[in-house]
């Protein structure tokens, strides 16, 4: 392994920019030959497929940084896990939200919820009343048939009619509608997030934010909150924004009507359950949304965030849950995140990025090594929660202390229509019908590119979420989760 440092001539500047508060670090410039630096068979295979050597600067690295070396690719990590700072007594009050109602009296109790990690049944008494709710609700179902499982590859059909005059399928071309947030309005904010959890990594997460004055966006698990409810309490109680990411991790677009109904519905319940409000905030699991995903979503008062996408091939996706999946190694991750960066600064907006704190890895090169470089970038990132990135308090974020008259809800601008059912996606969709967040949405260019981004890489990762078997294909950079 190639190792140049340049720490001397940086560190300086970049510490007496930045708070105080925060601990020295060192700033280097390393050359990686990871074909070298792997130490571990697991990674052999994997690697074959990719380039063999990473070059990346490190601005700043955390002096309690896991070493990279130590960031495994596919194998299960050794580092220890640390408990939740604080467990809240039922009832308690959050402080972050001057309206906010107190904390349930109690968590969740399981076995009054559906499986974990499948897609709950649609025959429930909640299931029927969501379904009701939805179609009721005035907002325009689509008839979009559901795309097959596998991705751009086994769609053809779907693929050709993914632009913004079709479907609007994110997933293969990149097409949004101005009711997708995918960047922060303003240059240099970052709208930080994490997806998957909570984990029992989690909370080292959480400890490095306090720390170092970070806040998030969560984007939560159903079937990781009935887990470990208390967790999720830590991250709302502590200032993070917490939203919506499914109950058991689809594809949505594979999934009927009413099965994107009981993805969603279930995870509002649990999290209302376990924190007392409801989120107005979503992120379909790989960016997977169409239009009928959305109308479905808009129905049930939720707005899609994605992540920041310039081009086919420069997405703010750090591919960080490739580590874990075995497919890339932590320096192909800096190297993705340098990349991030750089394109950070070339924009005229904010900018939003795919991490995960579900995984130990994901964690790990977070807090040491992401984070770290974040918080010592020149010019300063403004890092936030997405919700206030959008110029927004923190109260936005949720259903029961949102102000209605500056953020309309989703359902709020709907013009009722006759039928949910009508037949035919008329070009009228309901993508586009919904104010979204008091028009800060400045990611309305919605692209016509249909190249086949994620072909035949949409392979149904979702076994990670059991922790099983992990089938990560090659051309890595293109999956997302
Ligand atoms: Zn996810």
């Amino acid at each position: 392994m190639k190792y140049t440092a340049l720490s001397a001539l940086l560190l300086p500047a970049l510490v007496s920019a930045h708070s105080a508060r925060h601990h020295a670090r060192q700033a280097t410039t390393a050359t990686y030959d990871y074909s070298a630096a792997f130490s571990n068979a697991d990674t052999a295979a994997a690697s074959s497929s990719l380039p063999t050597t990473v070059t990346f600067s490190l601005l700043s690295v955390n002096p309690t940084a896991v070493p990279l070396s130590e960031i495994n690719t596919g194998t299960t990590q050794t580092q220890s896990t640390i408990a939740i700072s604080t467990t809240y007594a039922g009832s308690s009050k959050p402080t972050w939200i001057a309206n906010a109602p107190d904390l349930p009296p109690s968590l969740p109790i399981p076995t009054n919820y559906p499986t974990l990690d499948v897609t709950p049944p649609t025959d429930s008494d909640e299931a029927q009343q969501w379904i009701k709710e939805v179609m009721d609700s005035g907002v325009y179902i689509p008839d979009i048939a559901p795309t097959n499982p596998g991705g751009c590859g086994n769609n053809t059909a779907a693929v050709a009619n993914a632009s913004s005059t079709g479907t609007c399928w994110w997933t293969c071309g990149g097409c949004t509608r101005s009711t997708d947030v995918s960047v922060c309005p303003t240059q240099n904010s970052w709208g930080v997030s994490y997806d998957d959890g909570p984990s029992p990594y989690t909370p080292n997460l959480l400890q490095y934010f306090d720390q170092e004055d970070i806040r998030a966006t969560f984007f939560a698990i159903g079937s990781r909150i009935i887990s470990r409810p208390a967790i999720l309490q830590d991250e709302y109680m502590t200032g993070n924004q917490i939203a919506v990411h499914t109950w058991s991790h689809p594809y949505m677009t594979t999934k009927t009507t009413e099965q994107v109904i009981v993805e969603l519905g279930w995870t509002k319940k649990v999290i209302k359950d376990t924190l007392g409000v409801t989120p107005i905030y979503w992120r379909p699991p790989y960016g997977d949304i169409d239009d009928r995903v959305r109308a479905i979503s808009q129905a049930m008062n939720l707005i899609p965030i994605l992540w920041t996408r310039i081009s086919s091939t420069q997405t703010f996706d750090t591919n960080d849950w490739s580590i874990p999946g075995g497919s890339v190694n932590v320096y192909e991750v800096l190297d993705n995140w340098e990349l991030i960066m750089g394109n950070s600064t070339k924009i005229d907006t904010g900018f939003i990025v795919l991490e995960h704190d579900l995984f130990e890895q994901t964690v790990d090169v977070a807090t040491g090594y992401i984070l770290p470089q974040a918080l010592a970038h020149q010019p300063k990132y403004n890092m936030t929660p997405i919700v206030e990135c959008l110029d927004m308090p923190l109260a936005n974020g949720y259903l029961e202390t949102n102000d209605n008259s500056s953020n309309p809800l989703p359902l709020a601008s709907v013009t009722p229509v006759s039928t949910y059912s009508a037949s035919g996606a008329s070009a009228t969709s309901t993508g586009s019908s919904s104010s979204g967040a008091s028009g800060s949405h400045s990611s309305g260019s919605s692209s016509s590119d249909s190249q086949s981004s994620g072909s035949s890489n949409l392979m149904a990762v979702n076994s990670m979420l059991l922790g099983i078997a992990i089938a990560a294909g090659a051309g890595a950079a293109t999956l997302f989760l």
